[in-house]
């Protein structure tokens, strides 16, 4: 039998793992930041429709820019912040958000350049940077989990990174930045600054989006995806918006037609039915607030989430609590800084059985 180790591996992925979300069957499953509504029949049936209707001309390769699409895609942005004005150009798509970034360091990073993070932050951010070569470093967060600007100005003066990571609202933790922290950043860094708004559209009234910033930015890239409050992780598609001569400097390192005939059809209905899509965030929004209160009312520390996700704990032992949860069929995940956990939300019900879960845990019942 050939192990990896018999392989000529690249030595610095030697020893790595890869990524892991666990993936199990339980009636709960609250782990990976999903939307727990799945499409309408309606919204079902019309997807049906489009990959139908691109059926027939799969011999041929998909449009290699997928213009159509990301048209769509500008009009959605310019509804969710219409001071942003985008257009076809300033707007690019992939296969996740995940491709989207690991595109941005296939363009910007690389062997003998840097990337900056402020953790706790998505995991992702690092394991792309490292896998395309790129030298990963790592800051802090505020004990808030927020960013003062000094800080994070003084981290980027003192490590000059090629990319700059801001992820807002931050995953794990729910964090949104204001948008003088990007501001600080941007002004500070000679590089490109990535900020991930993968779930911009669960934040709070007034909380702004960094699409704002692009005018006048043109080293500024906002990524976003249709994985969280489109309620399409399946589909795979994430997008960002940046200058046009961002976009130019990604059509080099793009491999040709990434995007399937089938995927830009799927999303572009799913665009159309936008509204019935992001219908369900508004309950999702209520349904956070609803459990940061109750987990606040039961003496947990709760970080703020602008997201549809809680970050709770303390936990002088969180392994045995996550285990105790899975017992009663409720998956979370084990993340973010040692003592804490995050739970995904779920609908009404699959909130309720985590809230039951956790008490009796707590109250050490079995
Ligand atoms: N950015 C952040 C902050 C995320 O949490 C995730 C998904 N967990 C992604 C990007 C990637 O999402 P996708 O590839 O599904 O668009």
């Amino acid at each position: 039998m050939t192990s990896l180790n018999d392989l000529p591996l690249r030595d610095d992925l030697r020893g790595r793992e890869p990524y892991g979300a666990p993936q199990l069957d339980v009636p709960y499953a609250l782990n990976t930041n999903e939307n727990p509504y799945p499409p309408s029949e309606r919204l079902v049936k019309a997807i049906g429709e489009a990959a139908m209707g691109v059926a027939g001309t799969l011999n041929r390769y998909p449009d290699r820019d997928a213009v159509a699409l990301r048209a769509d895609l500008a009009a959605f942005l310019n509804t969710d912040t219409p001071a942003a004005g985008l257009t076809v150009e300033r707007v690019w798509a992939a296969n996740g958000s995940n491709e989207i970034i690991q595109q941005i360091l296939q363009a910007f990073g690389g062997p003998g350049r840097t990337a900056l993070g402020f953790e706790p932050s998505y995991s992702m951010h690092p394991i792309i940077t490292a896998v395309s070569g790129t030298r990963w470093v790592n800051a802090f967060r505020d004990e808030d989990f927020g960013l003062e600007p000094e800080r994070a100005v003084a981290a980027v003066e003192e490590h000059r990174p090629d990319v700059v990571f801001l992820t807002s609202p931050n995953n794990p933790t729910g964090t949104a930045l204001p948008l003088d922290a990007i501001k600080a950043v941007l002004a500070a860094a000679p590089g490109v600054v990535v900020v991930d708004e993968a779930y911009a559209e669960f934040r709070r009234a007034g909380t702004p989006s960094a699409l704002t910033l692009l005018d006048g930015h043109p080293r500024l890239i906002v990524t976003r995806t249709m994985s969280k409050a489109f309620a399409m992780a399946g589909a795979r598609l994430g997008y960002l918006a940046a200058d046009p001569a961002v976009i130019e400097a990604l059509l080099l390192v793009r491999l040709p037609y990434h995007l399937s005939a089938v995927t830009q059809a799927v999303a572009r209905t799913a665009l159309a039915h936008g509204e019935e899509l992001l219908g369900g965030v508004e309950a999702l929004r209520r349904e956070r607030d609803a459990v940061v209160g109750w987990l606040r009312a039961e003496g947990f520390r709760v970080a703020d989430s602008d997201a549809n996700f809680v970050l709770f704990g303390t936990f002088p032992d969180r392994r045995k609590v996550w285990e105790g949860l899975l017992g009663r069929g409720v998956l979370i995940r084990e993340v973010g800084p040692p003592e804490w956990l995050r739970v995904s939300v779920g609908t009404p019900g699959e909130m309720a059985a985590f809230r039951t879960a956790l008490q009796q845990v707590r109250g050490g019942t079995t």
